[in-house]
């Protein structure tokens, strides 16, 4: 049982604070009234998200008697509300379920899927030049076909025990009576403020010309009617009939080829997760269409042998092995993963112990690898490539857009761990006329150049680095771990999970301590905290860095004692989320 010496218990102080928080909440507030903490314990679940408000609407299906994914959906609802620049009914996700009863775990994948008018060159100008990214955000050929409505519909029927209507309300209220912005959303509305005032969400977000600041009331009235059709008559709502109507003609306003076809026709998948071990830990991951876990777990095995604890949490070692590390792995991302549904990647492949150990003996503590070049899984799987294999040309997307992670647990141990998203910040920024829904810019996940893994096809999803994750033991999640943040997602999680099983650190430092990023093309992301005088002797040895830091993800995570029957959430402090634990004596389900 490893996790009882890495969980250490948050102090009195803490317990106390929120105990005192868990005031209730009324959804027609305008401001989040409750004290706010990033951390949080409780004997009878747990919800973290990087909205208070959010958290709170979680919390009150919980307290209520609703289980983990009646709260998962309830704040999905919310976020669209009050996160509405990060994700909701216009984008797609993916909601990993731990099923107590049922001892498994399973991912609702609501992933946006190309529409059937989309081609392979549709990102290259009349010339054959990649169009650049801030121009293809914008246009309707980045609109994924959005998956999140169907995919919480999906999850309520497999696990809920609310309704549908009850669990929206909240989202409705907040939308119709509104709610205090705050500087999360503020920043977001100014720093977007060109890309808004091209569609009808100038009207909701600058309206007069002038940004929504914080503390402002922000009302949403054709946002509260969507979500009221759809509170009535659910997907279908959506997916068929107006709405619909409203998206293609949006969509197609903009440039884009989606129909009302493309809607009616929507498909999400049920996933098994990928699996792998670090030393005593099992990690129940997300399969592609993302490349989060298998690379997650390729970093992990590539790193195990390294005992990484061995060396200071900030020393120029670790960060040096975890540079390298990344800078493999990423050229494999680029050159091998997909959308399964169209192509073979070779998840075996890349994490046979053989390719594996290949991969760990290009790293050296004396010197900085040059030129990286993927590997060759496919030499340790069964298959081929039937695509072209060219880490070079398919650009690894380094705009710094991140949308949502939130995770909820249970008092009878069921467990959610949800990635959810638009793409970039106010995704395409394209507001549909009249009904307040922000729809993605997914398909900039693709390649612009096609030929590769991840080239656009019709139907097909673009390649994503969510990690939605699970720590398991006895097949049982101990942890969860997640956050936004494209492709630095992968590093955040990989990193929050070594600061545990290397470092032994507590969750909410685990999470606090400072991050990097990197892949084969791009210079090191790196945070405040990282030391100087280890990233001089690390660009002494041939690293390059960039000039100024810069976060890398959000991560709301979890942690399940069995034995103490406790509950930990912490909610990252790069933004201002709120953990928040429930503390009641059982009802029975
Ligand atoms: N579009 C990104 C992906 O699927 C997620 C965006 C984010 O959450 O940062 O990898």
């Amino acid at each position: 049982m490893r996790h009882k010496n890495w969980i250490r218990m948050i102090s009195v102080m803490t317990v106390m604070a929120l105990l005192v928080a868990m005031s209730p909440f009324h959804a027609s507030a305008k401001k989040y009234d409750g004290d706010i903490d990033s951390v949080a314990t409780g004997t009878d679940g747990m919800v973290s998200t990087s909205h208070p408000i959010a958290s709170q609407v979680g919390a009150d299906v919980l307290n209520k008697g609703g289980n983990a994914v009646d709260a998962a959906v309830a704040i999905q609802f919310a976020l669209n509300v009050v996160e509405p620049m990060m994700s909701g009914i216009g984008g797609g996700g993916f909601m990993m379920v731990y099923d107590a009863d049922e001892d498994d775990v399973t991912i609702v994948n609501s992933r946006e899927r190309a529409p059937a008018g989309a081609t392979p060159d549709m990102f290259l100008d009349e010339n054959g030049n990649v169009i650049p990214f801030q121009e293809r955000v914008r246009h309707g050929t980045s609109v994924g076909v959005p998956g999140t409505l169907l995919g919480l519909e999906e999850a309520l029927d497999r696990w809920g025990s609310r309704h549908r209507q009850q669990l929206m309300t909240p989202a409705v209220q907040l939308a119709e009576k509104g709610f205090e912005v705050d500087k999360q959303l503020a920043d977001a509305i100014a720093g977007n403020a060109e890309k808004l005032s091209l569609t009808p969400a100038a009207d909701v977000f600058l309206p007069g010309g002038v940004p929504v600041g914080e503390g402002e009331v922000l009302v949403q009235e054709d946002l509260a009617d969507t979500l009221k059709k759809i509170r009535s008559n659910g997907a279908n709502a959506f997916y068929h009939g107006e709405i619909a109507e409203a998206i293609a003609d949006t969509v197609q306003e903009f440039g884009g080829s989606m129909t009302t076809e493309d809607l009616a026709n929507y498909q999400l998948t049920i996933d098994e997760p990928v699996v792998g071990n670090y030393k005593d830990y099992t990690i129940a991951s997300m399969p592609p269409p993302s490349s989060g876990g298998t690379f997650l777990i390729q970093m992990l095995k590539i790193l195990e042998d390294f005992d990484l604890g061995q060396y200071e949490v900030r020393s120029f070692e670790k960060y040096h092995l975890l540079s390298e590390t990344m800078r493999l792995a990423y050229a494999d991302r680029a050159a091998y993963a997909g959308d399964p549904e169209f192509i073979d990647v070779p998840v075996n492949g890349l994490l046979h112990p053989d390719y594996i150990e290949e991969r760990r003996s290009l790293i050296s503590l004396d010197s900085v690898m040059t030129d990286i070049e993927p590997g060759d899984p496919w030499a340790y799987e069964e298959g081929s490539a039937d695509y072209e294999i060219d880490a070079s040309g398919h650009d690894v997307d380094n705009n710094p857009g991140e949308t949502t992670h939130f995770t909820v647990a249970d008092r009878w141990g069921n467990v959610v761990s949800y990635t959810s998203t638009i793409e970039q910040i106010f995704g395409s920024g394209i507001m549909v006329d009249g009904y307040g829904i922000m729809l993605n810019n997914e398909l900039t996940d693709f390649d612009a150049v096609p030929g590769g893994a991840n080239e656009v096809q019709p139907n097909k999803r673009p390649l994503s680095s969510m990690t939605p994750t699970m720590i398991l033991e006895d097949g049982k999640p101990v942890a969860t771990l997640g956050s936004p943040g494209g492709p630095r997602i992968i590093t955040a999680v990989l990193q929050v999970f070594l600061n545990i099983a290397e470092y032994e650190m507590d969750l909410e430092d685990a999470v606090k301590e400072p991050r990097i990023y990197n892949t084969h093309t791009t210079a090191t992301w790196w945070e405040e905290g990282v030391p100087a005088d280890v990233r001089a002797q690390m660009t002494d040895l041939g690293h390059r860095f960039e000039s100024n830091p810069n976060l890398v993800g959000n991560v709301q995570a979890l942690q399940i004692n069995y034995d103490a029957g406790m509950y930990y959430g912490v909610a990252d402090e790069r933004r201002d989320g709120a953990a928040i634990g429930i503390n009641r004596p059982s009802r029975g389900k």
